[in-house]
């Protein structure tokens, strides 16, 4: 679906939404009582676990609230090994896809916000600069410097061109680069930052996410999606209107919701057990697979090792919440 078309479709849902007053002076779409209930049911959910397993953290020492974003609960389910090395900051050199992801993310902002992108190259570098990226415009140059440099500035171009047609959702007053964090008890924090949220708390407008990806759609950008959508209904007390993937070439996946909170509430208690057991001292497991190539472990992991030179340089990205 096109950007355009995607806009037509939530902003006819809105006006089509029940406009009364709930007592906040927003408007109040009209929201399936199923759904709520499933949001207030992942709420519970997560409480539980939490109650669960507070004192048993503490006791461990880790520093409360444990913090579980996204991409630390993918690390999680991936590899310990993956896991712990992530939470000790160990990073990975950026590779070109992590590259290209993090510029699209910027040329979207950028379209968003000042209207156009006039040089890919040099817009990119005035960005990154003022957000003190220092180490992602030095791989930048890096790249950009080697004799691929024509390749990688024609692939800029497109992805900055591919950005410009996300101009539509300017007109909705979006919101970038939004925090959606969730505090669970004063010991579980859920961090996340959607790319793009249109209406939200404080606009009168139900909520609608949508998160930009420069590679091919996969599984994990549904997840993350979701995982969002949790976190802004747990925010909101109810569910988003609507939820999406935009990709280069593909415009808008729709990534339903209905359905999701209560799996995506289980995703998190997973993570939060399993990274209670690793904080009592429960043996670190290996689990090799195509995560191994953005591994900080994988030059002294043996598993690691025999994984990353059978499986190939395919694009992959970090699962980092970029
Ligand atoms: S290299 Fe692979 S198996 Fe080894 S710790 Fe990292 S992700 Fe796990």
């Amino acid at each position: 679906m096109q950007v355009q078309d995607w806009v037509q479709t939530w902003v006819g849902a809105q006006s089509s939404a029940d406009a009364a007053p709930d007592g906040t002076g927003e408007t109040r779409a009209a929201v399936d009582p199923a759904a709520e209930a499933e949001v207030h049911a992942a709420r519970s959910r997560l409480e539980e676990a939490v109650g669960e397993l507070g004192d048993r953290l503490v006791a461990t020492g880790c520093p409360l609230p444990l913090r579980l974003s996204n991409s630390t609960i993918t690390n999680v389910d991936r590899c310990d090994g993956l896991a712990v090395a992530r939470a000790g900051g160990s990073g990975v050199d950026p590779n070109w896809p992590m590259l290209r992801g993090r510029a699209l993310d910027s040329y979207v902002q950028h379209v968003l916000i000042a209207g156009r992108v006039g040089d890919p190259v040099e817009d990119l570098r005035s960005m990154w600069m003022a957000d003190e990226l220092d180490e992602t415009l030095a791989a930048l140059d890096d790249h950009l410097t080697s004799d691929a440099r024509e390749d990688l500035e024609s692939d800029l171009s497109l992805l900055a061109a591919e950005a410009a047609t996300l101009a539509p959702l300017a007109q909705l007053m979006p919101r970038l680069e939004q925090r959606l964090e969730v505090t669970i008890g004063g010991v579980l924090a859920l961090p996340g930052r959607v790319d793009v949220l249109l209406g939200g708390a404080g606009t009168g407008a139900p909520s609608v996410l949508l998160e930009v990806k420069s590679s091919a759609l996969r599984s994990e950008h549904m997840t993350q999606v979701r995982h969002y959508g949790l976190l802004q209904a747990l925010r909101e007390g109810r569910p988003p209107l609507a939820a999406g993937v935009w990709s280069p070439g593909v415009g808008v996946t729709d990534v339903p919701l209905t359905n999701t909170f209560g799996s995506s509430a289980e995703r998190v208690v997973g993570s939060l057990v399993r990274t209670s057991a690793l904080w009592e001292g429960a043996p670190v497991g290996l689990n090799p697979g195509s995560h191994c190539r953005f591994c900080p472990e994988v030059d002294r992991c043996p598993e690691g090792m025999t994984f990353a030179e059978g499986s190939g340089d395919a694009d992959h990205d970090d699962g980092s919440d970029w």
